[in-house]
């Protein structure tokens, strides 16, 4: 008892207070528990006592006390202990146990003691304690680890009180029936709280481990919100968000490789520049988002009619780049032209724009590497060239030459 006492009063460094809070709650059902097994058996005794015309002397009011008292601790204990509800605070819990205690406790220890005098029925209260404490004592040695000298005393008294009934007739049995049943109370008790305080630990185990499970995953979880974070903001440098396709950075990337790549290895490497033409126009008719929607649809089809190791890219507004490299040397430099001008072929079909068909072109500029070129060199030649398809009447492939006549007058749009 003790124990329990110490573990459920006193703060305890293995048990935190959750633990102590169940241990609490566990306890005051297990006291619950035997008092419910008891509240019939006072019934009786109360029924028996009316039969036989107590009433008329002060015993029933006792017994009617005890048993209010008995019902009042089980609503009172269920109500401000165990409730889920309206929890209050542990320690104020703790101070109403311990009462609900004392009065259910002494109403136990009363009632023997109250019907002893009654002569004729010592035997009816006598078969009944015997009955609680026998249930006691099997709970004590079947359910927990309760110390044996406890159970042994329970059955020590069960044999000398069934001993007294017969040889010294029913005041002494009685007498010894008090005691048994103010014993087989806290003895429950015990036994409960025994098993409470070995569940308690394990779930106290329990909760440990899975705080440090949830704190792994936890950590996990954030890990990967971490990496996705990065591969997305990695992606959105690199992306253009209408089409997803490279932006201008991820492309001169590519670009510098493939030009130290096809230098050192004699592969060609070239760029197409290419703007839609007129396409203010598709804005201005039929709204912004066709525009947008004809910008996919463009990176969609010109991504199709191209190699895979060739890269398409956005560089904003209507304006593509494609890097086309180790294409068959065998055709020489008409092989990048004949690249763009599969581009443009399949930039005429028409576009189907929310329902409206519309016709587009666009101008082509063609660069292919040379040495000494930068990659910037390399894709100013290919706008240049672009430029010079807008100049001469767009809807073509324009490749850069030395011959390119720069001080053309500029387009009109
Ligand atoms: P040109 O034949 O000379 O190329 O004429 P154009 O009408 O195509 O004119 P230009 O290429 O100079 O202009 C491109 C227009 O594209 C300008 C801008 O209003 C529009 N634009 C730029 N970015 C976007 C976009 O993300 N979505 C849409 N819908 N329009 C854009
Ligand atoms: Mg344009």
């Amino acid at each position: 008892m003790l124990d329990i006492w110490r573990l459920v009063v006193a703060p305890n460094p293995v048990l935190d207070d959750v633990v102590r809070d169940g241990l609490l709650v566990q306890s005051a059902q297990a006291s619950r528990l035997s008092s419910l097994a008891a509240l019939p058996l006072s019934f009786v005794v109360l029924a028996v006592l009316a039969a036989d015309g107590a009433a008329r002397g002060e015993i029933l009011p006792w017994v009617a006390l005890v048993l209010l008292v008995m019902v009042l601790y089980l609503a009172g204990v269920g109500r401000f202990v165990v409730g889920s509800q309206d929890r209050r605070p542990y320690a104020e819990r703790l101070r109403i146990f311990v009462l609900f205690q004392v009065l259910a406790g002494g109403a136990w220890g009363m009632l023997p003691v109250i019907v002893t005098p009654v002569p004729g029925h010592t035997t009816t209260v006598s078969v009944s304690a015997s009955v609680i404490t026998l249930t006691a004592a099997a709970n004590a040695i079947f359910s927990s680890p309760t110390p044996r000298p406890w159970a042994a005393f329970h059955v020590m008294t069960l044999l000398v009180g069934s001993a007294g009934l017969v040889r010294h007739g029913e005041y002494g049995v009685a007498a010894l029936n008090g005691l048994t049943l103010l014993a087989a109370f806290p003895l429950a008790r015990y036994t409960y709280q025994q098993v409470a305080r070995a569940r308690l630990v394990a779930r106290h185990n329990g909760l440990l481990a899975q705080d440090l499970r949830a704190e792994r995953e936890a950590v996990e979880r954030v890990n990967l919100q971490l990496s996705e974070a990065n591969t997305e903001l990695r992606h959105q440098a690199t992306r253009d968000p209408l089409t997803r396709l490279p932006n201008r950075t991820l492309f001169f990337d590519h670009l510098e490789r493939s030009l130290r790549h096809g230098r050192r290895h004699h592969t060609p490497v070239a760029v197409i520049y290419f703007d839609l033409d007129k396409f203010k126009a598709v804005n201005d008719t039929l709204g912004h988002g066709a525009g947008d929607d004809l910008l996919v649809q463009v990176a969609d089809r010109t991504g199709a009619v191209l190699r895979s190791p060739d890269l398409l890219a956005r560089l904003g507004g209507d304006e593509f780049v494609v890097l086309t490299h180790d294409y068959d040397a065998g055709d020489g430099p008409q092989a990048a032209t004949q690249v763009a001008e599969r581009v443009r072929a399949v930039l005429a079909v028409p576009f189907d724009l929310g329902g409206n068909l519309v016709t587009v072109s666009g101008s082509l500029g063609v660069a292919l590497d040379e040495p000494g070129l930068s990659a910037e060199d390399l894709v100013e030649r290919a706008d240049m060239a672009l430029y010079r398809a807008k100049q001469l009447g767009r809807d073509r492939v324009c490749e850069y030459g030395p011959d390119l006549n720069w001080s053309l007058p500029a387009v009109e749009s």
